[in-house]
């Protein structure tokens, strides 16, 4: 008996028809077209756990109801909002994208996934979701769950981030809506294909048995779950360590505000010292007294492990500089509303609230 082969024509249907019947429908960015909402939806959800989005996307709502309030606020009051959640390109990219919106499309988004996409942060798939959730649009996406559904259920092999094979999956999704009824529930189809990659065709331990797709799948079919999507070449682990100051005096702490770009751009941090001479040295501008060196930890980002030794100077006497460009004092009951990135969060949670229930987001990125 010949074995059965992918049938492109049907696939959206069958994910639709499993979308109603298995997959979330209680999530708080679901039942609405707007796209403002479902666009804080999307990026937030990009490199980051449903879980872990939920208590984010409800607190960023109240403070930042309408993308004219977001566009109204400065970056510095948006920060708080997503300090922890990682990538803080996304929330700058953000904050431009809110005052885009409001500037140059009178506070409505484009109405048009291409038009979507000319904005700052937004990515085609990102762009085609929300198209689809909030306009119907005809737009495929293609996030790492599809990814990970459609090579699987295609057979494609390849690293997914080569240009070629992205290409190859971009086509594939394209087929499968304009193989489809032209009554097509494309928020539902949308829904499903996260959902399925999600819940069903997960990484590691996918539930075929379960999956509308089964009866044709490739990788079902040829046992090849586990080599598909072909494995990254991992590159070994770079090392960094680093040095950072906790300087208390008088009820307050230290800060310093990183540049906008790279590694927790916009938010504000312990002064940090690539090597312990370096610290001394700028501690002796503060105070007198000796910093004393606290347990070191380590912070996974995406492509580096940063090891890092804090240092706590609590001086007795008023300080001996003032505060260099960037930096400033911030009141210790001021801490809980601080733009602080994961770790140095859970640093100072240890230090001045230790019964603060904060967790270390594990593994953050620039
Ligand atoms: S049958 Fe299995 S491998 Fe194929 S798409 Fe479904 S869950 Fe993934």
């Amino acid at each position: 008996m010949p074995l059965p082969e992918p049938c492109t024509r049907t696939l959206a249907e069958r994910v639709v028809t499993w979308q109603k019947q298995a997959g979330r429908h209680h999530l708080p960015w679901q039942h609405t077209q707007d796209p403002y909402r479902v666009w804080l939806s999307e990026i937030m959800l990009q490199q980051t756990q449903v879980s872990t989005v939920l208590g984010y996307y409800q607190r960023f709502l109240e403070r930042f109801p309408s993308v004219l309030d977001l566009a109204a606020a400065d970056q510095d009051e948006v920060m708080p909002y997503w300090a922890g959640l990682g990538y803080y390109a996304r929330a700058r990219n953000l904050h431009r994208c809110a005052r885009e919106v409001a500037e140059q499309w009178n506070g409505h988004f484009p109405p048009t996934a291409a038009e979507l996409a000319t904005l700052p942060g937004i990515g085609r798939s990102t762009a085609c979701a929300i198209a689809a959730f909030c306009y119907g649009e005809r737009s495929p996406i293609m996030d790492g769950n599809v990814k990970r559904v459609f090579t699987r259920y295609f057979g494609i092999y390849g690293q997914t981030q080569k240009k070629a094979v992205e290409n190859v999956l971009w086509d594939k999704a394209e087929q499968a809506v304009a193989l489809s009824r032209a009554d097509l529930d494309m928020a539902a189809y949308t829904q499903g294909l996260m959902d399925l990659g999600s819940q069903c065709c997960t990484r590691s331990k996918p539930t075929c048995s379960v999956c509308p797709l089964q009866a044709d799948c490739y990788a079902h079919t040829h046992q090849a779950q586990a080599e598909l999507p072909s494995p990254k070449v991992r590159t070994r682990q770079n090392e960094r360590y680093c040095h950072v100051l906790v300087l208390e005096q008088d009820g307050q702490l230290l800060l310093e505000q990183r540049p906008d770009t790279g590694i927790w751009g916009g938010l504000h941090t312990l002064p940090q010292f690539d090597d312990e001479q370096q610290l001394h040295v700028a501690a002796q501008r503060w105070s007198a007294q000796e910093p004393v060196a606290l347990a070191s930890f380590q912070h996974v980002f995406s492509h580096f492990r940063l090891h890092i030794t804090p240092w706590l100077l609590q001086s007795d006497a008023p300080v001996l500089a003032e505060p260099a460009a960037r930096q400033n004092w911030l009141a210790l009951d001021a801490l809980p509303q601080a733009a602080l990135p994961a770790p140095i969060r859970k640093l100072l949670d240890g230090l001045y609230a230790p019964d603060s229930n904060a967790q270390l987001t594990l593994a953050e990125h620039p």
